[in-house]
């Protein structure tokens, strides 16, 4: 799968991004920055009985930090927090090159267009930053991040 293959979904989310906005009510929320290229994020999740009911982000930044969080908005939808964690977990060690989500079975589904960025690792930050504040919001309950 070549990530020039499906640029066309990551500038699909840029020009549109799905779930964009503060969340009302939120439970958990985490801003995070990527100093390097300039990306910042804040994401929100309404999280009830260990069940994420929403989630949404706010903020700027480059097409691929922000089809990132687009698209984790979308997978996170309905999910557990343990299921969100794995999923954080997939798509960190994917992004990291650590895992090959071709021959391995994932949960990513659609997540695996970023793949791609493993090649460029000045990107790689750029993928992962909304879901490392996701990460975080669900599991140290601190509200900022940053990739340096
Ligand atoms: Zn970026």
């Amino acid at each position: 799968m070549s990530f020039d293959l499906y640029q066309q979904v990551i500038l699909d989310h840029n020009r549109k991004p799905r779930n964009c906005g503060a969340l009302e009510g939120h439970t958990h929320t985490c801003h995070g920055h990527n100093p390097l290229c300039g990306d910042d994020y804040t994401v929100y999740l309404k999280v009830t009985n260990e069940q994420i009911e929403q989630v949404t982000f706010e903020g700027n930044g480059c097409a691929i930090s922000k089809a990132s969080a687009s698209m984790m908005t979308q997978s996170l939808q309905g999910k557990n927090i343990d299921q969100a964690q794995a999923l954080f977990e997939e798509f960190h060690q994917m992004v990291l090159g650590n895992l090959d989500a071709e021959s391995t079975e994932t949960q990513l589904g659609k997540l695996k267009i970023f793949q791609g960025v493993r090649a460029f690792p000045s990107r790689v930050k750029c993928a992962s930053l909304s879901w490392h504040a996701m990460h975080t919001a669900l599991t140290q309950k601190e509200d900022e991040v940053s990739t340096e």
